[in-house]
């Protein structure tokens, strides 16, 4: 039979596997580390389980329609429910605000809060709903790389709306314009690290991420994110997909301009196409370092990255739900901090996932499993060292503050992860957690097709590539370049 090489078991090199073991591909998936799901992981430590890096699950349907295509039933391997609360907000003045996931009862609570009228919110997720419905089809489920993908009719429908989709100005600039209270324009703003963004510069088209929070909701996998990865790992097992852990590849074999294999630890393997998951920046510089290198796609700015503390946290805290948001004073400074002077602000947002609050046995009893996380620059060749010192001291603070305790005695079990460390352990160029940013009106355009223009049979998925980062985003590059692959 035919042979595809996967480069990668992250969320989109498993999927892809999937994908195309059912298409009637021979797959081998080649995987540096010992495990599968590159930045989806876990860590265990003295009791306590953390997801290591997503945290926050949406479209569920996309897994599945992967078992569904298997002919299986996902709630055989994977469970999910929709939350309740999408997320807790906290200000250092007091404010506080639960994000319910029933719309009316969430304006009901905008609006005994901060006085905000429901109008305002419903017209800001209409408005949101409205750039998903024309934009995903187009910038999303396609290769942008393909003509067909231009000329056709929805994308004509897509022209003509082209100056609803906020392309000429901000996030924060339409945020400020749809929200009386300034604290509602920053819950909105901060949508936009869902990929790394700074809400300041990129374009309000990424208003489009909080459709997928509310309208079609968020969702917690019962036996936390980490099942996402196990349950994928398992179907392509059961379809036949070869895993081959602890071989980094060194090398993608190209032969007149045709990608003819791959070479990992000294040996060769040959594949009728190769299909590369690790970050493109990476590849090209190592694994395809004698061919032609896409210059000016190599040079775009990148996402942020993040600075996560994985604390055993030995006290309940009832007001803490599964996401929860403690928020900085001053938002652009903070965004200044970290897209301009590659810096960390003294008042950081603090992002605190607890997945012990949806399982228990995540954290012993009386306990809590803090995966408490900032966004930092990505790496730039900045003192980490001094940096994660001043943002730990920076975070602890703003707990104290705000939810008016004495944390740091609480924290029993530790464990640091910062942008070198999420590059050494996927390969993420400068620690970048999604790719390319996307700060620019043009970013959509910036990634690299899901194919190679240059080298014939060599495909791409995952973060760095079309369609972008984040769970959803990786998983239909997936489809995008499965779809491609013609049949064997
Ligand atoms: P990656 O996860 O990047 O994996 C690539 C794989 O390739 C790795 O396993 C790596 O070891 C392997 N590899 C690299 N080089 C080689 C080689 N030479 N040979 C063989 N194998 C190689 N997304 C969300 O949707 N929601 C979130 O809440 C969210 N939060 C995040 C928080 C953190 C801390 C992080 C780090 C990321 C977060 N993301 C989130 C982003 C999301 O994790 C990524 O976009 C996604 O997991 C990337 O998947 P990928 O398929 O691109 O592969």
């Amino acid at each position: 039979g035919k042979k595809v090489i996967i480069i990668g078991a992250g969320i989109a090199g498993l999927a892809a596997s999937i994908r195309l073991s059912i298409k009637g591909f021979q797959v081998d998936v080649f995987e540096a580390n010992s495990y599968p799901g590159g930045k989806l992981t876990e860590i265990i430590m003295d009791g306590y389980r953390f997801d290591a890096g997503p945290s926050l699950f949406t479209l569920p349907e996309q897994i599945d329609e992967l078992f569904a295509l298997a002919g299986l039933k996902t709630e055989d391997f994977f469970r999910y429910k929709r939350l309740e609360v999408n997320c807790n907000y906290f200000w250092e003045d007091g404010a506080r605000l639960s994000a319910y996931s029933d719309l009316d009862k969430f304006t009901k609570e905008v609006a005994y809060q901060f006085g905000e009228q429901p109008e305002n919110i419903k017209k800001a997720l209409d408005k949101s709903a409205y750039i998903y419905k024309y934009l995903a089809p187009l910038f999303m489920h396609r290769s942008l790389h393909k003509w067909s993908t231009w000329l056709n009719k929805k994308a004509m429908a897509s022209y003509f709306r082209i100056g609803k989709f906020g392309l000429f100005h901000t996030m924060n600039q339409a945020n400020q314009r749809q929200f009386k209270h300034p604290k509602l324009a920053q819950l909105f703003n901060r949508y936009a690290t869902y990929n790394g963004s700074n809400p300041y510069q990129t374009p309000a088209t990424l208003n489009i991420i909080p459709h997928l929070e509310f309208n079609k909701g968020a969702y917690f996998p019962t036996e936390g994110m980490h099942s996402i990865t196990s349950s994928l790992y398992t179907l392509a097992k059961q379809l036949g997909v070869n895993f081959h852990f602890n071989k980094a590849v060194d090398k993608i074999l190209v032969k007149d301009k045709v990608a003819i294999g791959i070479q990992a630890g000294g040996k060769s393997y040959d594949g009728n196409y190769i299909l590369n998951n690790m970050d493109m920046v990476t590849a090209y510089k190592t694994l395809l370092n004698e061919e032609k290198q896409p210059t000016r796609l190599l040079k775009q700015p990148k996402s942020s990255s993040a600075l996560i503390f994985y604390w055993g946290v030995k006290k309940v805290f009832p007001e803490l739900d599964l996401h929860n948001i403690l928020f900085s004073k001053d938002y652009a400074k903070e965004f200044k901090a970290i897209f301009k002077d590659k810096d960390i602000d003294d008042d950081p947002t603090v992002y605190i996932n607890i997945t012990s609050v949806q399982k228990a046995n995540d954290a012993p009893e009386g306990a809590m499993n803090w995966f408490t996380m900032i966004n930092v620059p990505n790496d730039q060749g900045q003192d980490w060292e001094y940096l994660k010192a001043k943002a730990r001291k920076a975070i602890i603070r703003k707990i104290n503050a705000t939810l008016h305790t004495d944390i740091e005695p609480l924290i029993e079990v530790e464990q640091i992860l910062d942008p070198i460390g999420i590059a050494t352990k996927t390969s993420s160029a400068n620690g970048a957690l999604y790719g390319n940013s996307s700060n620019n009106r043009y970013a959509a355009f910036l990634r690299h097709p899901n194919y190679s223009s240059k080298i014939k049979n060599l495909y791409f998925c995952g973060g760095s590539v079309h369609p972008g980062g984040g769970i959803p985003l990786c998983l239909l590059s997936a489809k995008i370049v499965a779809d491609m692959i013609p049949k064997p």
